[in-house]
């Protein structure tokens, strides 16, 4: 089990990345609370092949620092229901040293390499 000196470790972390997932994603010109991909950079890039490519990028970078993000808010989201920690797939609690090094995992590592779920 988590005790709750590791909670708060990790809450810290976890708020840590979220901080830096939304400059990350301001950075890039997008809203990190929307999902519209369709963000800002389109007002500044020409129809070149150049932008074209540079555009697919940017979003690319955006939807991932964005999946991310959603993940983190879900790990802090279940830190307050007190589920945080257990499998969204088989409910088993996750392995402490897999949180340590990936704080907002939700699956298990079992499920993860079963590739169920996210
Ligand atoms: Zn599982």
């Amino acid at each position: 089990m988590l005790d709750e000196t590791m909670i708060a470790t990790l809450r810290a972390s976890l708020e840590e990345q979220k901080r830096n997932l939304r400059t990350e994603i301001l950075a890039q010109g997008a809203a990190p609370d929307s999902d519209e991909v369709e963000i800002d950079v389109e007002r500044g890039f020409a129809d070149s092949a150049h932008s074209t490519a540079e555009r697919a990028r940017v979003i690319s970078v955006v939807k991932a620092l964005r999946t991310n993000l959603r993940d983190v808010e879900r790990a802090l989201t279940k830190m307050d229901l007190g589920t945080y920690g257990l499998c969204e797939r088989c409910g088993e609690p996750i392995a402490p040293e897999r949180l340590e090094a990936l704080p907002w995992a939700l699956l298990c590592i079992s499920c993860k390499l079963k590739g169920l779920g996210r």
